[in-house]
């Protein structure tokens, strides 16, 4: 595993680390000629931890409740678990952190916050899902400017696919052992499709490109044909 896993820009295939990739997406051309109306965006950083990031966009007048159903369908979702952003500095009222469940309780009549109310360029703010076995997030708020778009939150760059040894044969891992884990990685053991067949079938899971990977039953998300894992990294 290199020491930072680099990502591809979606709108035109550019392969780039965190530090290039942040001032790629503020030129890239292809996004420009982006269909849509140019609107008011936030550009957003997630970090899953490991080898895993995204970069996305945020209309100005999404909410928290737009890049959570965004985060659960590409990274996430496995059960319906319930999630939590946590952002700070919190207001004075507030505890030691303000949590805002991105799903108020039916009968709610106030209108959620817009993303302008409560984000500015520069804040981190965190993310979890599953109050059991967590997958926590961070994210980095990295620049607000005018982009075209139509969806609420947009992908702009994703890590490549990590590509995982076999702990039998060292060939590249489809499956992973989820009740058994290495113990100098902390990783599950992983296998190729062989290798997979020896293995307590109720314990394997895919081997996915998302830090949810191995948690809970997560089986993969709505865009995990791409980037392409053959993509050279
Ligand atoms: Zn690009
Ligand atoms: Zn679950
Ligand atoms: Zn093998």
């Amino acid at each position: 595993m290199p020491a930072q896993q680099k990502a591809m820009c979606r709108a035109c295939g550019y392969v780039g680390t965190k530090a290039s990739m942040t001032r790629h997406l503020a030129s890239c051309e292809k996004r420009q000629a982006a269909p849509g109306q140019p609107r008011d965006v936030f550009r957003l950083r997630v970090s899953g931890g490991g080898p895993f990031w995204l970069d996305i966009e945020a209309a100005a007048d999404a909410t928290l409740d737009d890049i959570d159903s965004f985060l659960r369908g590409i990274w996430l979702e496995c059960c319906g678990h319930l999630s939590e952003f946590t952002i700070g500095p919190e207001p004075d009222w507030a505890g030691d952190a303000w949590e805002i469940n991105p799903k108020p309780k039916k009968g709610k009549k106030a209108a959620p916050p817009r993303l302008a109310d409560l984000l500015s360029v520069g804040q981190k703010f965190g993310y979890t899902y599953d109050m059991g076995s967590s997958t926590d997030l961070e994210l980095t708020v990295q620049a607000r400017g005018n982009a075209a778009g139509t969806e609420a939150v947009a992908l702009l760059a994703r890590n490549l696919p990590p590509v995982w040894k076999c702990s039998e044969c060292g060939q590249p891992a489809t499956q992973l052992n989820s009740w058994e884990y290495d113990e100098d990685t902390g990783m599950p053991l992983m296998y190729c499709d062989e290798h997979a067949e020896e293995a307590d079938e109720d314990a394997l899971l895919p081997v996915v490109n998302s830090p949810r990977m191995g948690v809970c039953g997560y089986e993969g998300g709505n865009l995990d044909e791409w980037p392409p894992v053959d993509s050279k990294g």
